[in-house]
């Protein structure tokens, strides 16, 4: 999963903490191909997809190395895991985006199950959501039936914000999958 491997789970009953390690090493200099010496590790926190109804985090703990004679430094690769400098997991984005579009949670929802606040949440799944799919030239590929789906985005005192997302419902259809989500939320305002 995400190129890590479970290393140790903390489960209370309100959330789980998964303590991981990245399967690969990066423990070799790519400028001279020697053995690195190992600087210890740092711990980074993913929230990620739920554990049942439990929010989970990743507790990864990353490998820092050094190369003397190249006077070079670096840790292990994450990029598999999760965005540089993300504070959601790959699992856990993903797990958003089918619970927008698919399952229709609201953004609380969404931040209560990942364990982490309404803003963190919210450009998870829009910065995701773009990443997936406008960053994607073959999304209208194998595009037959589309489904626009509507969704209050967030209550406000003064109105309501609106999302438009646009569903591929081909794979439905066909029987060969589930749902795609094509274009990446618009929020739009409406007075309420
Ligand atoms: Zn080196």
């Amino acid at each position: 999963m995400l190129g890590l491997t479970v290393t140790g789970q903390r489960i209370d009953a309100r959330r789980a903490v998964l303590e991981c390690r990245v399967i690969d090493p990066d423990d070799c200099c790519h400028e001279c191909g020697d053995r690195a010496r190992s600087l210890g590790t740092q711990s980074r926190y993913l929230a990620h997809e739920p554990f049942g109804c439990r929010p989970t985090t990743l507790l990864v703990r990353v490998r820092r190395y050094q190369c003397e004679p190249c006077n070079r430094y670096w840790a292990d690769d994450l990029r598999a895991a999760a965005e540089p400098r993300a504070k959601v997991s790959r699992g856990g984005l993903a797990w958003a985006l089918k619970a927008l579009v698919v399952d229709h949670l609201s953004v609380s929802r969404i931040a209560a199950g990942l364990g982490v606040a309404w803003n963190t949440a919210n450009d998870a799944v829009l910065s995701e959501g773009h990443r997936q799919l406008i960053n994607d030239p073959t999304r209208f590929h194998g595009v037959a039936v589309i489904g626009v789906d509507e969704h209050v985005w967030r209550h406000t005192r003064r109105g309501d914000n609106y999302v438009t997302v646009i569903i591929d419902l081909t794979p439905v259809r066909d029987k060969t999958g589930p749902a795609r989500l094509l274009v990446a939320p618009r929020v739009s305002w409406r007075p309420g």
